[in-house]
């Protein structure tokens, strides 16, 4: 701080995340982070109207005339923990950004659910190193994912964080917006924010964490209209958690930020955290649920009837290459069906390497843990291979740089696969638009997404058709073996309050 009067504010803006898997057996590696990388000018103009947080801090920024001191970015979906060596690699970069520019502020697009084999609050060391480094008179605040596993000690160090609303998560770049409105504000010494973060012991599966359904809907809304009709500064937000993060911080948070009003933040976060206690039985919808058989009869009768294609929802596949559903295709050819953006490096480059126009016959899938289902074998022409990278046209991450690596379309008849070598969840109609087709050419779509889907097909479907299969991401957390997770206060393992 201590800046020259008359000098434009400066904000650092960096960005490192992950949804940590903490079941998977493979570890997120420096090499993954790097594929994802952006630094420097790259990292403002990369994020420049997308609907990511790191665009609504430029957006606020760029709007306030705000100097941007960009740092580095770079992000990993949901995948096993960050290697040490890629935390401390980003940490490390993170901190030499920082070192000898003199900043006001430090904006941070972190996800909150990122651990490392040595860190189960990975956030909480990234908070308290950036403190370390900027000192106490420098502001530190974040956007954080809705599926963040926070309690007060991850926080500690930041003096104010933000969470999405939404999942799908529509409002990335509104959150980062949320947050840079905050810290301009701050530091042009208008609000003095305090935060308070309360936990109702409350986890569910991703599955479930969509907030189109009750009670989150309500919730949701309930907490937005409280910050908008708050006669003071009042910011809201109501975190699921991620449920496949074995950790003590494991599951919902609700946490306000105010103007200096410790005691508004506190009330606000309990009373939304108690309705969520009060209604934790009915976060559950297993009336969703389908086993594989009678999901997919299901699916088939849906599709007797409608025009608009069947998803069939594989959503717990975490690593974007299970098979079960695939089998079942293969086996039954139910209709023409599509399995977007099977995640296989390996079959995508002997697929690849044998050309448009080949007859191939390969394995593919199933590699990523003993859970996902095994290879399946396929036949088909190759219709697409090569490199491909495109900007996502979907409301979901808007305007992002998607990078799939090497990738190939196969078209068996009765099934269109594509096949990427780097891990990228299909979440909207980009997956066909960018390879000549369209969702509507299809009777069933294979997806695994857990909730951003529904951004794009609920109006594209006829119908969704969850079906739960023996994956790392089951919607019966009890099926899992918890060790770090606080059991005897958290539902559903006990009822305890
Ligand atoms: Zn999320």
């Amino acid at each position: 701080m201590n800046h020259q009067v008359g000098r434009r504010l400066r904000v650092a803006i960096a960005g490192f995340k992950l949804e940590s898997v903490t079941f998977l057996p493979n570890l997120t590696t420096l090499t993954d982070f790097q594929a994802a990388e952006c630094s420097g000018a790259t990292l403002i103009d990369g994020h420049r109207g997308a609907n990511t947080p790191v665009g609504g801090f430029i957006a606020v920024c760029e709007r306030e005339g705000v100097e941007m001191v960009p740092i580095v970015y770079t992000e990993v979906g949901a995948a096993g923990p960050a290697s040490d060596e890629a935390f401390d690699h980003y940490l490390g970069r993170f901190l030499a950004g920082l070192k000898d520019v003199d900043v006001d502020g430090v904006l941070l697009d972190l996800h909150g659910a990122m651990t490392t084999p040595t860190r189960m609050d990975a956030e909480a060391d990234i908070f308290a190193a950036v403190r370390r480094q900027v000192g106490a008179q420098t502001r530190i605040m974040a956007a954080l994912d809705y599926h963040a596993n926070l309690d007060e000690s991850t926080l500690l160090k930041a003096d104010a964080v933000f969470g999405y609303h939404f999942s799908p998560h529509i409002d990335q770049a509104e959150t980062g917006a949320r947050a840079a409105e905050c810290m301009v504000r701050t530091l042009r010494g208008e609000i003095d924010p305090v935060w308070a973060i309360v936990k109702p012991g409350l986890m569910v599966p991703s599955i479930f964490s969509a907030t189109s359904l009750e009670p989150l809907a309500g919730l949701v809304q309930d907490s937005i209209r409280r910050a908008r009709d708050c006669a003071s500064y009042l910011d809201v937000s109501v975190f699921a958690g991620f449920s496949y993060a074995d950790v003590p911080s494991c599951g919902f948070s609700v946490l306000a930020v105010t103007d200096g009003d410790r005691e508004l933040a506190r009330e606000t976060a309990t009373e939304l955290s108690e309705t969520i206690r009060a209604s934790r039985a009915a976060f559950s919808h297993t009336e969703l649920l389908h086993g594989i058989p009678d999901g997919i009869a299901e699916a088939v009768r849906i599709a007797e009837h409608n025009d608009r294609p069947v998803v069939l929802l594989e959503h717990a596949d975490r690593m974007g290459d299970s098979t079960y559903l695939l089998r079942e295709v293969v086996a039954r050819q139910l209709g023409r069906t599509a399995v977007p953006f099977l995640w296989d490096p390996q079959a995508a480059s002997i697929a690849a390497a044998a050309g448009v126009g080949a007859q191939v016959r390969l394995s593919v899938g199933g590699h990523s843990s003993e859970r996902a289902g095994g290879a399946v074998t396929i036949e088909g022409k190759v219709v697409f291979a090569g490199p491909k990278s495109y900007h996502v046209t979907g409301p979901y991450y808007t305007g992002r740089l998607a990078n799939l690596g090497n990738t190939v379309v196969i078209d068996a008849g009765f099934l269109v696969l594509s096949i990427t070598s780097r891990q990228f969840v299909a979440v909207d109609e980009d997956c066909f638009t960018q390879f000549g087709m369209r969702a509507s050419d299809f009777d069933f779509i294979v997806l695994r997404s857990k909730t951003h889907f529904r951004a794009a097909y609920e109006s594209l479907a006829a119908a969704i058709v969850i079906i739960d299969t023996p994956d790392w991401g089951p919607a019966d957390l009890t099926t899992l073996n918890y060790v770090h997770v606080a059991r005897d206060r958290t539902y559903p393992f006990s009822d305890a309050a």
